[in-house]
């Protein structure tokens, strides 16, 4: 059955997610976006070309590999080049296609040519079709530290074809589960996240809920941005398992991917709030026993807790010397409280390591 449209309040324009069921049927839908110009994953150019031939053979394109190191000034650079060669004016729509690197690097560029051009997404990973692409929010990444660039800029229009997930490989879509098992245990209730630990422990990443966990994430983030969509407050909390995520990412050299290192920073998060008296033990260990289950993961060198707290002092977060950490009070209930970096936070991270770690290394 086709899914309803899922239309998003944005402070900047209103906008709609809408689900075409095959890539020709989104083909036909993204046609009609008079006078544009299109920006895609090269990988998915190349699989997908036969469907998107008769949108890419009659536009011009800029394809673009999706590498932490091009989501970068340099990246957005490149995609200004393209608009300027292209002779793009402030009426021309870009038509994005890729995941969440494609995304923030057309996005980037799109708010700042012409102090902005309207751009259209149509999101090809698990983690960019259950998440990045609603929320307006996009960063870049500056030296070996992520997003540390951004601005909000919402998209004019979002498409959700289901099509592209099946040639996704299965790191990908588990790196999609990152975040939706961010949103299932945010905002929500404590069922949520039960259905689906049950689904994937019963059928596997792509079962039949698939469809319906992409929704529940989408209306659980929609829920957090329309009251909060430049993250002065309740948005924040969108930030679960990213701190110390996003640490283990610059330090591994990015060969985790996104939504694993979120899965990881969500169970030390959670095993940090636990021992802070904030999560009981028994929710600890039920999340926890899923993420060891489906999130094991080996990087190339070990990591100390030490170098995690220093990656985690750069989190756009830290204020007063203070990091505002999202700590989980119970399955689907979130806080915020803001940390210090001292000798408690380094036990509790080393406790961690020593005893609950899921990734391990060479
Ligand atoms: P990605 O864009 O890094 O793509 C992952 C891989 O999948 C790439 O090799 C890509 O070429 C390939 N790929 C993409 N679509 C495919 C398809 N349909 N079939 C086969 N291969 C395909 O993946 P991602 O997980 O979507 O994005 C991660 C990035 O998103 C990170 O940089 C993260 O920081 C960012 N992010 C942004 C937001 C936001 O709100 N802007 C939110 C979360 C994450």
């Amino acid at each position: 059955m086709k899914q309803q449209a899922l239309d998003i309040i944005s402070g900047q324009k209103n906008y709609s997610v809408t689900f075409p069921e095959t890539i020709r049927s989104l083909v036909q839908e993204m046609e009609k976006v008079s006078d544009s110009l299109v920006i895609i994953d090269e990988a998915v150019a190349r699989i997908h070309s036969q469907d998107l031939s008769p949108l890419l053979s009659e536009r011009k394109i800029l394809s673009v590999p999706a590498t932490e190191d091009e989501k970068t000034p340099a990246g957005v650079n490149r995609a200004w080049e393209f608009f300027q060669k292209s002779n793009a004016t402030k009426q021309t729509s870009i038509l994005v296609i890729g995941g969440g690197i494609i995304q923030d690097i057309a996005q980037f560029a799109c708010h700042n040519y012409y102090r902005g051009l309207k751009w259209h997404f149509a999101p090809t990973t698990l983690l960019s079709q259950a998440d990045s692409c609603i929320g307006a929010k996009c960063g870049i990444n500056l030296g070996a530290f992520k997003n540390q660039l951004g601005v909000f800029h919402s998209p004019a229009h979002v498409w959700i074809c289901p099509q592209f997930l099946e040639t996704l490989d299965d790191t990908e879509i588990r790196s999609g589960y990152g975040e939706i098992i961010k949103l299932h245990l945010t905002r929500s209730e404590s069922e949520l996240f039960r259905e689906l630990a049950v689904s994937i422990r019963a059928d596997g990443w792509r079962g039949p809920l698939l469809g319906k966990f992409i929704r529940q994430s989408l209306e659980v983030k929609k829920s957090v941005i329309e009251e909060d969509e430049y993250e002065k407050d309740l948005r924040r909390i969108l930030n679960y398992g990213h701190t110390f995520g996003h640490a283990l990412e610059a330090m591994t050299n990015h060969s985790i991917p996104h939504g694993i290192a979120v899965a990881w920073g969500i169970d030390l998060i959670n095993y940090i709030s636990m021992r802070r008296g904030v999560l009981d033990e028994k929710s600890f260990i039920e999340v926890h026993d899923f993420l060891r289950e489906h999130y094991y993961w080996k990087i190339p060198t070990e990591v100390t807790a030490g170098e995690l707290i220093l990656g985690a002092r750069r989190d756009k977060k830290v204020a007063d010397g203070k990091v505002n950490l999202v700590l989980a009070a119970d399955i689907g209930k979130l806080t915020i409280a803001p940390t210090e970096f001292d000798d408690e936070l380094l036990a509790d991270v080393t406790s961690y390591l020593e005893n609950h770690n899921v990734i391990s290394w060479n």
